[in-house]
């Protein structure tokens, strides 16, 4: 990433969540000054960081903490295993606040955290790219709720409201409580002694810290209308993928 720009405003929705936070941290570690979180929930306090506690299904909250921001990156999502109607409370009626908030206040970019899941319903997917289509059917409403999320966000994109779409795969790293914890969780009751396959399957996982340098670079680069960001949707992959 470049260095800091001592003009940018930056918000994260979701600051105070696993990626969100980390990108809160590394947004700080380069020496940015104007650094806000927008949480449902606060899970940490640092004097750098300006918190509003709020819930992005309600615009009135949203409005409050944008005011002023120059960049948004939206990383808020109900966790897996919830009923269908909080996915599409938070992840469609909540992205579409967060997108309306972003254009009656003038801020100009918007970074908004996918999920590889858009296109990936259950089937084997080889040499898969951005040019491989939305599924048609999601493995549920979570997924198909990002898929919607995305959708809104891409077709938001317009000279003057410069937008990215980041798709990661399982994230890991530092304070993950979904994605190794889950496995620890399988292997210490013993509920590892089955093997579905013949070990040539193999299946993306995203660093935290790679995905969050990823939303820093993406809300740069949304900087230069040329660059070829605005409007894109990106897979991150950490490039070596993990065999089962
Ligand atoms: P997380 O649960 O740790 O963080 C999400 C944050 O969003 C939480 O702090 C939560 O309080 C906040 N939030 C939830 N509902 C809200 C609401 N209505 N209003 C305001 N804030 C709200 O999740 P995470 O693992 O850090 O995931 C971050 C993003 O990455 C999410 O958008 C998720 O869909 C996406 N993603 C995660 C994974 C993964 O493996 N963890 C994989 C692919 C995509």
């Amino acid at each position: 990433t470049t260095p800091p720009q001592q003009t940018e405003s930056w918000i994260v929705v979701g600051g105070c969540g696993f990626l969100g936070r980390r990108i809160v941290e590394m947004l700080l570690e380069r020496g940015e000054t104007n650094v806000a979180v927008f949480d449902i929930r606060k899970t940490f306090d640092d004097a750098r960081v300006q918190f509003f506690t709020g819930d992005i299904s309600n615009a009135a909250d949203l409005e409050r903490a944008f005011e002023g921001r120059s960049v948004v990156v939206h990383s808020a999502s109900p966790p897996h295993g919830l009923d269908a109607k909080v996915y599409f409370a938070v992840n469609v009626d909540g992205t579409r606040n967060v997108i309306q908030s972003c254009k009656n206040l003038g801020i100009q970019k918007l970074v908004y955290t996918s999920s590889a899941s858009v296109s990936f319903n259950g089937q084997s997917l080889e040499e898969a790219d951005e040019t491989t289509p939305y599924c048609e059917k999601h493995l549920d409403a979570y997924n198909e709720t990002k898929a919607l999320a995305e959708k809104m966000v891409l077709e938001a994109n317009s000279p003057s409201f410069r937008v990215a779409c980041l798709r990661p795969s399982a994230i890991f790293g530092p304070r993950d409580m979904q994605c190794i914890r889950t496995m620890l969780d399988v292997a210490r009751t013993g509920k590892s002694k089955v093997q579905i396959g013949d070990n040539s399957v193999i299946f993306d996982y995203t660093y935290v810290d790679n995905l969050a340098d990823a939303h820093i670079i993406a809300a740069e680069k949304l900087n230069d209308p040329n660059s070829g960001v605005a409007g894109q949707a990106f897979f991150i992959t950490n490039d070596s993928p993990v065999f089962f």
